[in-house]
């Protein structure tokens, strides 16, 4: 198909385009209707956290260059998965695939946060001791590099054309910059919009330091799985301009806000701590 092969051959550019396009008009935003004060300056976040942006792109285009589109164009190929097996209507297809691939981010979210060598990862997007546009791109490179991995093996599965793959990561993209943008919308305007997309206000509660409240909210595009599956709160009890964020015991701005920190990060701290943590707490149970 001619689409696909142009898809294909302009997926990085199409990508980049909207990233940019999306990012700057969140950085208007930002700058128009802020919704709390930064703690650390905006030029000391935005160079390391969007070196660690940089970063990641290449880490991921240097080791899956065809990507996730690339793995959609073999999977139809070879006639894998689902939609390559059953027949069903290309726009049905597509819908379903975009709300599927939405779903397993949501559970791998949910799975980060729970296992704890996985959380050793993902504790660099929440180490942030500010919540803005460039906190929605800030991960490990090896978490992006695991995300690729279950990204591919769920399009191997359900075998989701191509467009839909591009449609997804572009929307996954925007949508992450958009709920982690630092901006001020109206209470009743975002009561309807958390309906269908997740809200600042929505997943802002997910980065507080209160483990209740980060064990919460943990959808990226559509915010109807964290209702679904109970993991939905509405507000931070402290409120939007008091909550902490972060994470409690590192609020060290060499490891949480420069690069070299970020990335050394998942590697500190014993690992029985954790183990340690978890017995006191089940005895505290009994
Ligand atoms: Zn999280
Ligand atoms: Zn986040």
């Amino acid at each position: 198909m001619e689409l696909n092969e142009w898809i294909l051959a302009n997926e990085a550019g199409l990508r980049l385009g909207f990233f940019i396009g999306v990012f700057a008009l969140m950085a208007v935003w930002e700058l128009l209707a802020p919704r709390r004060k930064l703690t650390v300056s905006k030029t000391l976040r935005w160079t390391n956290n969007l070196g660690l942006v940089f970063l990641n792109t290449l880490v991921l285009r240097l080791i899956f260059p065809a990507a996730a589109v690339g793995m959609a164009a073999f999977a139809t190929e070879l006639g894998w998965g689902l939609f390559n097996y059953y027949a069903v209507p290309f726009s049905v297809e597509v819908v379903a695939s975009v709300v599927a691939m939405d779903l397993v981010i949501y559970l791998q979210h949910v799975m980060v946060h729970a296992v704890p060598l996985l959380w050793r990862l993902h504790r660099v997007h929440h180490a942030d001791p500010d919540f803005d546009v460039t906190t929605g791109a800030r991960f490990h490179p090896l978490e992006i590099l695991l995300s690729m991995l279950i990204k591919i093996a769920t399009i191997a599965a359900l075998g989701p054309p191509v467009i839909a793959v591009v449609v997804f990561e572009v929307l996954l993209n925007a949508t992450s910059m958009f709920n982690h943008g630092n901006i001020r919308i109206p209470a009743a305007i975002d009561r309807f919009l958390r309906l269908i997309v997740v809200t600042p206000d929505m997943h802002r509660v997910h980065h507080s330091v209160e483990d209740d409240e980060t064990n919460s909210n943990f959808g990226f595009s559509l915010p109807w799985w964290d209702r679904l599956f109970g993991t939905y709160r509405a507000q931070p009890r402290a409120g939007h301009d008091n909550m902490t964020i972060g994470i409690h015991d590192y609020t060290d701005p060499k490891q949480v806000s420069w690069l070299h920190g970020m990335l050394w990060l998942p590697f500190v701290g014993r690992i029985t701590d954790y183990v340690i943590n978890r017995r006191e707490w089940n005895d505290g149970e009994k």
